[in-house]
């Protein structure tokens, strides 16, 4: 048997806090505990949030938190390529649409609807896309692409469900409702997702289930906050024919007050606790590792 493979994925778009010491310490422990291997992810797709100094301080704290990884480190940003090969597979499939509304329009649609009844909201709480790209005919959308409109790339979920049938995952950790074990994937409580942006021609889901395949990552630790993230997660592997890791979702660390650590959390950043003194292995009293 090969040894398991574990993964922490940040995203460098701020510094990191003691929620993510949590998780990739516990990435480390358990794959030392399994005599597995351990890779570091650098999920910076989104250029406009993502940062080259908030990517060098992740090295820098991991480190300091004692962390070692394999190199090369794989930087999500150079790989656009081979995202927009899966979304051409999905679209010969006939699988994704182009959506052209702006966040703006998208909002007074769902606010008219929601009007009369209450507008369905993802588990994230946000409200699902109408569908009214899905609408357009082949020659309306062929206009609008002519013309140079940007567009998003959407999922139908309707036609992904159909192809894909129903989907499940295990589950060591828990979900925010105490889910284990067998974990029935909800895909459909998403609507249909962007698997593309206007201004990054891929998305999280997508790149995530890519490089957790192509990288043979067979355990996926992370926060309970992606729990039904994996729903949409398990479609993608599901209809792009990649095999499924093993999930592990833990729970989120909380300040004083109860409220979940942000990146923005001055209070609780790794930074600031090395500059006051706090050494690494406070940090795991601290977190309870
Ligand atoms: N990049 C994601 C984040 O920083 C984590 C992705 C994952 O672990 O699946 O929230």
């Amino acid at each position: 048997m090969p040894p398991p493979v574990f993964r922490f994925a940040p995203s460098p778009n701020g510094y990191l806090h003691l929620g993510h010491a949590y998780s990739a310490l516990l990435n480390a422990d358990l794959a030392r505990q399994a005599g597995g291997r351990l890779l570091l992810r650098i999920e910076d797709i989104d250029a406009t949030r993502c940062r080259p100094e908030y990517e060098a301080a992740i090295y820098e704290d991991l480190r300091w938190l004692g962390m070692a990884w394999e190199t090369p480190v794989r930087r999500q940003s150079e790989h656009f390529a081979s995202y927009r090969a899966a979304l051409d597979r999905l679209a010969a499939k006939g699988l994704i649409y182009p959506s052209f509304e702006s966040r703006a329009e998208i909002a007074r649609m769902v606010a008219e609807r929601d009007a009369n009844t209450p507008w369905p909201r993802d588990p994230d709480g946000a409200s699902l896309y109408p569908g009214t790209a899905k609408r357009l005919s082949a020659r309306e959308r062929e206009t609008l692409m002519a013309s140079g409109a940007p567009y998003a790339l959407r999922l139908d979920m309707a036609a992904a469900l159909a192809s894909a049938g129903d989907l499940d995952w295990t589950e060591e950790g828990a979900g925010p409702s105490g889910e284990t074990g067998r974990v029935a994937a909800q895909p459909e409580a998403w609507g249909d997702v962007i698997l593309a942006r206007k201004d990054t021609p891929a998305s999280y889901h997508l790149a995530v289930v890519l490089d957790d395949a192509l990288q043979g990552v067979t355990d996926v630790v992370r926060g309970q906050d992606l729990f039904w993230a994996t729903s949409v997660h398990r479609l993608l592997q599901r209809l792009l024919d990649l095999p499924a890791p093993r999930y592990r979702h833990h729970a989120l660390l909380r300040d004083a007050a109860g409220a979940k650590l942000s990146k923005s959390t001055r209070a609780t950043g790794l930074r600031e606790l090395r500059v006051e003194g706090v050494t690494p292995g406070e940090v795991r009293r601290r977190i309870g590792l």
